[in-house]
């Protein structure tokens, strides 16, 4: 295992297959306009697949299909397959919308999908379009019910929530995955690259919420748990769980083991990272597996980011990267990076 400059361990990879997507949500895609990663630049599977052995190698046993939107990369359950087989695998999971999820699931499943994490803001249609600009709610519930069929009791929903937007939606949501078999986790509203309408009085803290959630539950109790898990979990009278991910508030980079690969192959070491490394290059320059393992061993040792402490950190606080810089470099973007 190897361990970066402040001790965490390479573990997690966020492995993106598609910077495309089929919402266009507030939080991440307000803008009418996007620069995408040039079509020849994607990784093939056949890449994609190389580069997870080498990072299997040095000590990565989970990882997570993200996009964009994963599922509009054709033919995901072929990835999901090659994935599956790999020993030291030891998680393989997905992050999805949910709209095209009824179609595809159990392909996926047959494929080694293990986990599953659907993302949905608001239950209220006209605040789905408001948030989303689309009108593909039925869908999602859609996609929402096959995940109950194939993944009974073992499906997440996550759930960013914006002030003044879905707050008052915390359990309405709780309820609907005590109904789907779900558990909730409630996201801060972050700063990343992309978010360009977020500011400082649009975050619901974690306080907050529960303060929110203690209205109409009652006394809500911690789960005490080691995890590298972003959520903090808890657990309400009746024995529902839900988690809170409060990276915005209270970030919890002393513990992260997470970094991410784009669809063209570009690897950051954090979120808010600036610079990645450019494992495409290096794979289609004929640099061999052993090079590229030391470019990731060289690249997790020397990583001392912490990018939401020190946002954290900064007095005033504004969106992080501005639209013109984005516009420049689509890497900067969290629907590039995997969120
Ligand atoms: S900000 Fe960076 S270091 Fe902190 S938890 Fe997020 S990805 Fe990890």
């Amino acid at each position: 295992m190897i361990a970066d400059a402040l001790g965490r361990s390479l573990r997690n990879l966020r492995l993106s297959v598609t910077d495309r997507c089929n919402l266009r949500c507030e939080y991440c895609m307000p803008e009418d306009e996007y620069q995408w990663l040039p079509r020849e630049d994607l990784l093939h599977f056949e890449e994609i697949s190389s580069l997870v052995d080498i990072f299997v190698s040095q000590g990565v046993d989970r990882v997570r299909l993200t996009g964009g939107e994963p599922l509009l990369r054709r033919d995901l359950p072929k990835l999901m397959a090659m994935l599956s087989a790999k020993h030291g695998l030891n998680d393989l999971a997905l992050t999805t919308n949910g709209i095209l999820l009824a179609d595809q699931i159990d392909a996926l499943a047959s494929a080694g999908l293990r986990r599953i994490t659907i993302s949905l803001d608001t239950l209220r249609a006209d605040r789905f379009k408001a948030l989303t600009r689309s009108d593909e709610l039925a869908r999602v519930h859609e996609g929402m019910q096959a995940a109950t069929r194939v993944f009974p009791s073992r499906f997440k929903i996550d759930t960013v929530v914006i002030k003044g937007v879905n707050d008052d939606e915390l359990s309405d949501l709780i309820e609907y995955g005590k109904a789907v078999g779900a558990e909730v986790r409630f996201i801060e509203y972050m700063d990343v690259g992309g978010a360009t309408r977020w500011s400082p009085e649009r975050v619901l803290s974690r306080n907050d919420m529960l303060a929110l959630l203690s209205e109409r539950y009652g006394t809500i109790a911690p789960i005490v748990e080691d995890s590298s898990a972003p959520a903090d979990r808890y657990q309400l009278g009746d024995g529902t769980t839900f988690g809170i991910i409060s990276s915005t508030t209270q970030p919890f980079c002393s513990s992260c083991d997470r970094s991410r690969l784009t669809a063209d192959g570009m690897w950051y070491l954090c979120l808010y990272a600036t610079q990645g490394v450019d494992l495409r290059a290096a794979l289609r320059g004929g640099v061999s597996a052993d090079q590229i393992a030391s470019m990731i061993r060289g690249g997790w040792t020397a990583r001392d980011d912490r990018g939401a402490e020190q946002r954290l950190a900064l007095g005033d606080r504004r969106a992080f990267v501005p639209v013109k810089a984005l516009k420049k470099d689509p890497h900067l973007e969290m629907h590039t990076r995997g969120g």
